[in-house]
């Protein structure tokens, strides 16, 4: 039979599945011999059963019984005893810590007789018994029996009114039995009975409260958006009641073991004396910095340090810690590992290996590429520290500021005078994506991070707050906290921290991207910060077996790229040179009537085209340079058929002749697809249109050669977009490889050529085309697309949010790759790809290849490099270093 619940004493840190985090942790601190109060955990195991069956666990209430005898004989006193009563606190804690999501109940085992023992235990303290006995109401009534808070919150500013006085610590004894009466009936009207006077059946029903508020709706809406399995259930924890609320020698309090926001060493923290359990986080009264407990009582702040040191010294890591003091007798009531700011991480993980608690590897994987990427968006100067007005969910990171919006036409309107607008409103749907576009950031009352304006936004790379729920948002204006800003005010929105500030709060770019620009101001050079960045992607370059390219167009994207690191080029899209002045040369490319009109358009790109390839070519200058062919469909050169209709019938209208437009309309008809992404595109126009791609690797062979000419090492490789079987490509490569032999001659220039994988087919075939292909390159972007059959422009502003709603998957699969279906599909064409041709280069080039998630995957596959664009490249190079570091870390195991 399974154990369902467990002593301190039995747990470790390592049992977080079963004992929750909180658990887990008061057992190893317990282990650890520090001063813990005694207590037991239920298995989060007991509540997924209590869950399932929607009553009573079997054998539970004998485990628990044996485990309260053990806890009531270790204390010396019996639950609820009335002449000397054993109290204990029951708390919840899951695996991953929820904070204020689920429930605690402290004080249970009081009663009407109990309170009396409590205060002889005491030595006579009324004020406190009673103190205690209405907080268990207070509690007990919300999180148990769901009566409203606010009931017992308006009786106690009723007796702090009558009294005349501010604190609750000014109430006595005769004011708070008074309160425990008012609270009593307060209990009694809404749950219909009166509050239970059995210690043993108070425990009962507290244990499964908190089994239930495991779906909590907020609980429910807080791990949607954390991404927390929603089958965990939650553990609970009866804890030995300790008392901070038994006069000024007693209180409570936070630490850390270092400063969460910076990662400075130092003491960090809150104190409240004559306080129990959440008075300090609650803001009731205002707290103490910790540093004044030593003067309070120094012999319980120096055990304090000490535990902390003890602690950082066990986990190596930042801590927080909750403790309790009373009469001068320190308590540690919960520990973990604490949450931190993405600078804070990489500044602590750097600090941790200068004081040898961990080393490189281990400060690298406590760093991730998101943090990273946070850490590289422009951010805010608070120096004049601004409050801010309220604060959402960060749903997409990044600082802007803008004339606020209310409708989407209103933000292309104004946008369209140059106005920069941030777009305010309720939730978004569809019809607003015009304006999302056009906003330089997005702000809703309502919504999580998978709502639709989060999604959206995060898929155009736009700043989002969302779920700012304080906000009333109107026709033309929204006020919150009793202030109105109305259309044209101007606001400022963090995407990264989820705060809105009333105004325009200036932007200062990121430290850490000037550090990798290689421009950062000396002054910053030793700034613990950039030192850390410095330090752990250095290491993490080292590990990396992975390497990272960069998706780039143009010499100065090359450049900067490399600045970032990239190792190459992994896809140059060549269409883009084909845009601007250029497209007259392109529509005579496709209008041409017979082949020498075709021919001379060509001719005339060609040196064109060369020009773009060398001046890539210098600057990725010793490193492979991926370039990919011409891969749209070309009427997305031509003008809009609807534009060109209206033109030719207005002229029409008016008797006017327009050959060439007319000439035009017809072209456009003619090659007007029904769908583009699966028409005349990729290789298929390589093949269809003579000379078209002949040219291009002309171009890529001369532009080469010239390099070499100037004592450059030119690594061109060709990449030949959307083959599907590998005929496609062979007939390509024919015809390439007979003009590559002609141009490089004996200039020692080598070019490789090879494919995208991007359509289903090539992936199920690569063995065949890897007869072909010098290497593959996954076009995850295409792959994604057509494995799962969705149009890409369309579908994640259409109804992705309902997908992630449902959990049909927990991120866009165009955001981070789909592990078992489109991800299968890369590991079948790898390994037979490889099968075929041992030493085969694979590497990836769609929007996945700067996912950290992704990026492991990739790892694990065996490829060779991702590419990803020029700004990634960091986050995708500390990703593969992680990669590699956890790779061994678990072959290890
Ligand atoms: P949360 O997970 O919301 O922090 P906790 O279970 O930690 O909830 O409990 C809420 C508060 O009650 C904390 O401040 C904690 O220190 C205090 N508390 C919990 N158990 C005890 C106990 N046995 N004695 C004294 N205080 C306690
Ligand atoms: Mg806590
Ligand atoms: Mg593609």
């Amino acid at each position: 039979m399974d154990q369902y619940v467990y002593d301190f004493a039995e747990g470790n840190k390592d049992m977080k599945d079963l004992l929750g985090g909180k658990g887990a942790n008061l057992a190893e601190m317990t282990n650890l011999g520090l001063p813990v109060p005694a207590g037991f955990t239920i298995t989060s195991e007991a509540c997924k059963r209590y869950l399932a069956q929607g009553t009573h666990v079997d054998g539970l209430d004998e485990e628990i019984d044996q485990h309260l005898a053990a806890l009531e004989d270790a204390m010396g006193r019996k639950l609820g005893d009335p002449a000397d009563p054993l109290l204990v606190s029951v708390r919840s804690g899951a695996k991953f810590s929820m904070p204020g999501m689920m429930e605690t109940v402290l004080n249970v085992g009081l009663n009407d007789e109990s309170v009396d023992g409590l205060s002889r235990q005491a030595g006579g303290n009324d004020r406190f018994a009673w103190d205690s006995y209405r907080r268990l109401i207070q509690m007990f009534g919300k999180t148990v029996c769901d009566v409203p808070g606010e009931e017992f919150e308006d009786a106690l500013h009723q007796a702090k009114v009558a009294k005349g006085v501010k604190d609750d610590v000014q109430l006595d004894a005769d004011d708070l039995r008074a309160l425990v009466s008012a609270y009593k009936k307060v209990f009694a009207k809404h749950v219909g009975h009166d509050f239970p006077q059995d210690p043993r059946h108070q425990l009962d029903l507290a244990i499964e409260a908190v089994f239930r508020s495991w779906n909590a709706d907020r609980a429910v809406l807080y791990r949607r958006q954390e991404r927390i399995p929603a089958d965990l259930g939650t553990a609970v924890n009866v804890v030995a009641m300790v008392f901070g609320n038994l006069g000024p020698d007693s209180g409570t309090g936070v630490a850390f073991t270092r400063d969460p926001a910076t990662g400075e060493s130092g003491i960090y923290g809150d104190y409240l004396q004559n306080a129990q359990g959440e008075d300090v986080v609650a803001g009731i009264r205002n707290t103490l910095p910790l540093a004044d407990l030593e003067k309070i009582d120094k012999k319980s702040y120096d055990e304090l340090l000490s535990i902390m040191a003890t602690l950082e010294g066990h986990y190596h890591d930042l801590c927080d810690i909750e403790f309790t003091i009373e009469r001068g007798k320190l308590w540690m009531l919960q520990t973990r590992v604490g949450k931190r700011t993405a600078a804070a991480a990489f500044t602590i993980a750097a600090q941790l290996v200068d004081e040898g608690m961990i080393d490189l590897d281990e400060a690298v994987t406590r760093v991730s590429g998101a943090q990273l990427a946070q850490l590289m968006f422009p951010r805010f100067d608070l120096a004049g520290d601004p409050s801010p007005l309220t604060r959402g969910v960060g749903a997409s990171p990044g600082a802007a500021a803008g004339e606020v919006v209310f409708t989407s036409a209103d933000a292309v309107a104004r946008a369209g005078e140059g106005k920069n607008v941030i777009l305010v409103r309720r939730e978004t749907n569809p019809d607003d994506l015009p304006g999302m576009i056009a906003a330089q950031a997005i702000l809703t009352s309502r919504g999580g991070k998978t709502s639709h304006a989060a999604v959206v936004a995060r898929g155009m790379g736009k700043t989002c707050v969302c779920g700012a729920d304080e906000l009333e948002v109107g026709r033309d204006q929204f006020t919150v906290g009793g202030r109105v800003v109305h259309e044209g005010d101007v606001i400022s929105v963090d995407g990264t921290t989820g705060r809105v500030y009333l105004g325009e709060v200036p932007v200062r770019p990121s430290e850490v991207v000037q550090y990798f620009e290689g421009d950062l101001d000396p002054a910053l050079a030793n700034e613990p910060l950039v030192a850390a960045v410095h330090l752990l992607m250095t290491h993490a370059d080292e590990k990396a077996r992975l390497k990272v390219r960069t998706n780039a167009d143009t010499g100065a994207d090359a450049a900067r790229a490399r600045r970032f690191g990239a190792h190459g080029i992994g896809l140059c899209r060549t269409e883009h040179m084909f845009l601007g002045d250029r497209r007259e040369l392109v529509e005579r490319l496709i209008l041409a009537h017979n082949p020498t009109e075709r021919n001379d358009a060509l001719a005339a790109l060609q040196p064109l085209q060369r020009a773009d390839f060398l001046d890539i070519f210098r600057e990725m200058n010793g490193l492979p340079v991926t370039v990919r062919l011409i891969d749209p469909p070309l009427h997305e050169f031509l003008p809009s058929l609807e534009d060109l209709a209206v033109q030719v019938a207005v002229a029409k209208e008016r008797g006017e002749d327009s050959p060439r437009d007319e000439r035009m309309l017809a072209a456009v008809r003619r090659m007007h697809e029904q769908n583009p992404m699966l028409g005349l595109r990729g290789v298929r126009l390589g093949l269809v249109i003579p000379g078209l791609f002949a040219m291009q690797v002309r171009a890529i062979a001369e532009a080469a050669v010239a390099l070499a000419a100037e004592g450059g090492r030119p690594r061109p490789e060709i990449m030949v977009p959307l083959v599907g079987a590998v005929q496609e490509l062979e007939t390509v490569r024919a015809e390439a490889e007979k003009i590559i032999a002609e141009v490089v001659g004996d200039s020692g220039v080598e070019v490789l050529i090879g494919t995208m994988i991007e359509v289903p087919r090539a992936a199920l075939t690569a063995g065949q085309i890897a007869e072909a292909a010098e290497f593959f390159s996954f076009g995850t972007n295409d792959l994604t697309q057509m494995a799962w059959g969705f149009s890409r422009d369309d579908v994640e502003g259409a109804f992705f949010w309902r997908y992630l709603e449902l959990g049909i998957f927990g991120i866009s699969p165009f955001e981070s790759i789909d592990r078992d279906g489109v991800g299968r599909l890369v590991r079948i064409a790898a390994e037979e790809g490889r099968a075929a041709r041992p030493g085969l280069k694979l590497g990836v080039c769609g929007e996945h290849g700067g996912d950290p998630e992704s990026v492991h995957f990739f790892h694990e596959v065996g490829l060779d490099y991702v590419s990803c664009s020029p700004f990634r490249v960091p986050v995708a190079r500390l990703e593969a270093g992680r990669a590699a570091i956890e790779s061994v870390g678990s072959d290890h195991r």
